[in-house]
């Protein structure tokens, strides 16, 4: 059976055992036919079914939370954990509350998140988490007592050198906050069982900032490697969270110009730079909607989502030398890579988990000419920085912002050259999906394979 088809088998099998659930197929997809040279070099895989074996989550959990909202009635969701992998380390990811989540969506990012935590060189095993809870227009209390539930429940599952959930799409410092003091009430343990704590009670300086100032770290890699640099380069980002957010910020210190930002009601188009002031204002502080951005900043222009043509996300239209895309899964497709291409986009740096569809990295990795940066790789700095918060939790001790940010920067500069050698080493150089994709897989392979069969 050629590599090819033994993939195809496992794909199969997997479509069948989990109906419905086509965005964790595509992750999986994605990750195992760039997996095809390794497999072929090194037959101890196969031989100990690892692919099998990797694409079953050791353990999910899926549970009920019910809470009052402020009219007192109830409100029952969906809530989920699963642990994915735990071959390098604890469980390790995000929690989401966001009316998309369902077990597919939790399954992709907790299978991509195994091989993300594996590029950090952190002991971080792979998880995800989250509810099909829309944060959006509640107020504090309403979110407060969802937290509070969701807890009820999760506290039972995690543990400091068990499983360690952290923030995504949904799930800031707020919900962070109200989470950790639920676990605390339950358990009467004050330890590092969640990252991306306040900064008073346990928190790392930087991680906030780390996904967004890591993935222009990771950019800024690739493109000298390319004989290029962000200087001078106009960057198209989507997305408005933390993630977009902090994109933005360090893309100036490198000389580069963010031009746009998005949210779920459309995206504003700044020829000036958007003004991180400003945005952060809005977003972290105000909650409010991207469109008014234009009211504090007539110059730039707000586009709304009912303007954007069929099956195309609009921020895509501006023209750009650089994509970020910061927002979700799925929100770079075919027809919008071709506009970026054709209007003179020559590199994609994934900030969000997913964002590009199959045909769409497909048409990235077969232009000669364009750089394309995969999130497991690319966004790794937002975990990896978690990974630090817990070593200064476990050491009782705080490090500086320089001190973290200098540690991230030189994790992104390694997880770079790590997946850019072995692209080299598999005979497609600068393919940085085969080179993240191998990396990342090979250290947990080899770990599982020690540990047996389990
Ligand atoms: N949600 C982030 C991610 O997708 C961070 C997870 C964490 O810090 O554990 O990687």
């Amino acid at each position: 059976m050629s590599q090819t088809q033994y993939v195809n088998t496992i794909l199969e099998n997997l479509k069948f055992a989990n109906p419905g659930q086509d965005i964790f197929i595509q992750a999986v997809t994605e990750v195992l036919y760039s997996l095809e040279p390794l497999i072929a070099r090194e037959p101890k895989y196969k031989k100990h079914a690892i692919l099998e074996r990797v694409t079953i989550p050791e353990r999910a959990f899926h549970f009920r939370i019910t809470h009052i909202d402020d009219e007192g009635n109830p409100r029952v969701h969906n809530g989920w954990r699963i642990q994915f992998n735990s071959a390098i380390g604890p469980y390790k990811g995000g929690i989401r509350f966001h009316p998309s989540v369902n077990v597919g969506v939790l399954k992709f990012l907790g299978f991509e998140q195994i091989f993300k935590n594996s590029l950090t060189s952190v002991a971080m095993g792979g998880a995800k988490g989250g509810a099909d809870f829309d944060p959006k227009g509640k107020s504090d209390n309403e979110i407060m007592r969802f937290c509070q539930s969701f807890m009820s429940e999760l506290f039972r599952h995690i543990a400091h050198t068990t499983d360690v959930p952290a923030g995504d799409i949904g799930v800031g410092a707020r919900e962070i906050g109200y989470m950790f003091g639920q676990y605390k009430k339950l358990t009467n343990r004050f330890d590092g069982v969640i990252t991306g704590k306040g900064l008073g009670w346990g928190g790392s300086l930087a991680r906030t900032e780390a996904t967004g100032y890591g993935l222009v770290y990771f950019t800024q890699n690739m493109l000298k490697k390319a004989g290029n640099s962000l200087e001078g380069k106009k960057c198209s980002i989507s997305g408005s969270g933390n993630v977009a957010i902090y994109t933005i910020e360090k893309l100036y210190e490198f000389g580069a110009l963010p031009i746009t930002a998005s949210d779920s009601s459309g995206y504003i188009y700044d020829e000036q730079g958007i003004d991180v002031k400003i945005l952060k204002e809005l977003k972290e502080v105000k909650r409010a909607r991207i469109s008014e951005y234009v009211k504090l900043k007539p110059s730039a222009k707000f586009v709304s989502i009912n303007e954007y043509a069929p099956g195309r996300n609009g921020v895509w239209d501006v023209p750009c030398d650089g994509a970020f895309p910061c927002a979700t899964q799925n929100e770079v497709h075919l027809a919008d890579i071709k506009v970026l291409y054709a209007n003179g986009c020559r590199f994609l740096a994934e900030g969000a988990n997913m964002p590009s569809t199959l045909d769409t990295i497909n048409f990235m990795l077969s232009q000669k000419d364009f750089c394309f940066a995969p999130a497991k790789a690319a966004n790794a700095g937002g975990v990896a920085t978690s990974g630090l918060e817990m070593m200064q939790n476990a050491a009782m001790s705080k490090w500086s912002f320089e001190e973290v940010d200098a540690r991230l920067h030189g994790i992104m500069n390694h997880i770079f050259e790590t997946s850019y050698e072995t692209s080299k080493e598999f005979g497609d150089t600068g393919n940085l999906v085969l080179g993240s994709n191998i990396a990342g897989f090979r250290k947990v392979a080899d770990a599982m394979i020690d540990q047996g069969y389990v």
